[in-house]
């Protein structure tokens, strides 16, 4: 298999595992992990619009609610062609261990429709995130299920989503997080997945010996997570020596001018492997290249058992979803690579959604600078909390905050009376 595919293993396999390994060393009963594991709600739904070429094209969407032990379902909604019901599930559960490692008062839910947006005009991925919203209406609501922006959408899906919404149920704009400034959308939402990568940095590199500063990374990925991530980083001063995205992938060992290269993506239009002042190189190259930190920012499983001996990092800070299958997680670990895990690193975007909504609920706007110091308050207690657990019991970040966030969502359904014993 090439190093830059992704693997053969399902986001539904990859969190399936660490879920039962976790509830395993939890000890907990079979009949209360099936509870946990499997989705309170699976809503499947036809999309079906009328395209420019004068033809309805059908997509499926989806809705998961997994678990809503401790508050309304979030989560975010992914336009991608490799949708389907299982991986929204799988990501759908994610964000409920998720959202209880960081302490948000939130369950986990997951949404999604199998359209490629690269191959679509706005007009068409409007009436597709419409289309969506009319049908799944029923089961949102700021109190019930709030979505968020994911791989393939962006502030102006969500503005559609809750303008659509509101036509139902009138202005209502605590039922979509990442919304655009002007629609009540917050400060600092947009860039708080990538900053919170860089605050788990500043947290984790200690524990390695690492200071921010200096520290060489790469991002696999240059979407919304990993180009934030790039560019907080860059004006820390951290070189940033190697960057894909799905056109190919460049190298400059001196750092990448990353402001530079915005404006040459966004600007002018250019394609990242013509920028002049890296190499273009193999995409398979880009994990090879030495570095402190590699932040996966694509899909899921993208290092998987066929590549992950290729990566020359000290440490992995994952700003995608699942993007380290069982098999890479074991390589890597054993090779002393630490590892903060998706389901505590990436989670600046949720916290930052919680922030919105309850400024939505409040009617009050806080400033970018409010938003930021309550992300690092909540971020930095979460690593804590996840590092003095690892320590405690002699293991992995990964494991350690899946059994803090498991633990906290069982406490929760017991306390409800969902869950006996
Ligand atoms: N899609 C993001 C995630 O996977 C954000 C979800 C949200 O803000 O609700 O965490």
């Amino acid at each position: 298999m090439a190093a830059t595919t992704r693997a053969d293993v399902s986001n539904f396999e990859i969190v399936s595992h660490y879920f039962d390994v976790a509830a395993e060393r939890l000890g907990m009963r079979d009949d209360v992990a099936d509870v946990l594991r499997s989705s309170y709600r699976e809503v499947q739904v036809q999309v079906a619009i009328t395209q420019g070429d004068g033809r309805i094209h059908t997509y499926r969407g989806y809705r998961v609610q997994h678990n809503g032990a401790r508050g309304p379902y979030k989560g975010g909604v992914r336009f991608h062609p490799e949708v389907d019901l299982e991986e929204v599930r799988a990501l759908a559960q994610l964000m409920t261990w998720k959202t209880a490692v960081v302490g948000i008062p939130f369950g986990g839910a997951k949404g999604g429709v199998n359209c490629d947006v690269n191959e679509l005009e706005s007009d068409e991925v409007q009436k597709i995130a419409r289309s969506f919203m009319d049908k799944i209406e029923k089961v949102l609501g700021p109190t019930r299920d709030i979505p968020a922006p994911d791989v393939g959408t962006n502030a102006q899906t969500m503005a559609w989503l809750m303008d659509e919404y509101g036509k139902l149920h009138g202005h209502t704009p605590a039922v979509v997080t990442g919304k655009p400034i002007e629609l009540e959308g917050s400060y600092g939402r947009e860039a708080a997945t990538g900053r919170g990568l860089i605050y788990m940095l500043r947290e984790a590199g200690p524990h390695i010996g690492l200071s921010a500063a200096e520290t060489r990374i790469v991002i696999q990925g240059f979407g919304n997570v990993g180009s934030w991530a790039a560019r907080i980083s860059h004006q820390l001063g951290c070189p940033i020596v190697g960057i894909s995205n799905v056109d190919g992938a460049i190298r400059n060992d001196e750092g990448i001018d990353v402001d530079r290269l915005m404006s040459f993506l966004h600007d002018e239009g250019g394609k990242l492997t013509d920028f002049k002042d890296a190499d273009a190189i193999e995409p398979d190259a880009l994990l090879a290249i030495p570095c402190d930190v590699f932040i996966p920012a694509a899909l899921g499983g993208m290092i998987h058992k066929d590549n992950a001996h290729l990566l020359d990092c000290k440490m992995i800070i994952e700003g995608a979803n699942s993007p380290t299958t069982p098999a890479a997680d074991e390589i890597l670990t054993e090779a002393g690579v630490y590892i903060v895990p998706d389901v505590m690193a990436n989670a600046g975007g949720v916290v930052a959604s919680y922030f919105e909504w309850v400024q939505n609920l409040q009617h009050f706007r806080w400033d970018e600078r409010e938003v930021n110091d309550k992300l690092g308050n909540v971020l930095r207690r979460s690593f804590r909390d996840v590092a003095e657990r690892a320590n405690r019991d002699k293991t992995s970040l990964r494991m350690a905050s899946y059994e803090l966030g498991i633990e906290r969502v069982l406490q929760a359904a017991k306390t409800r009376g969902y869950i006996g014993g």
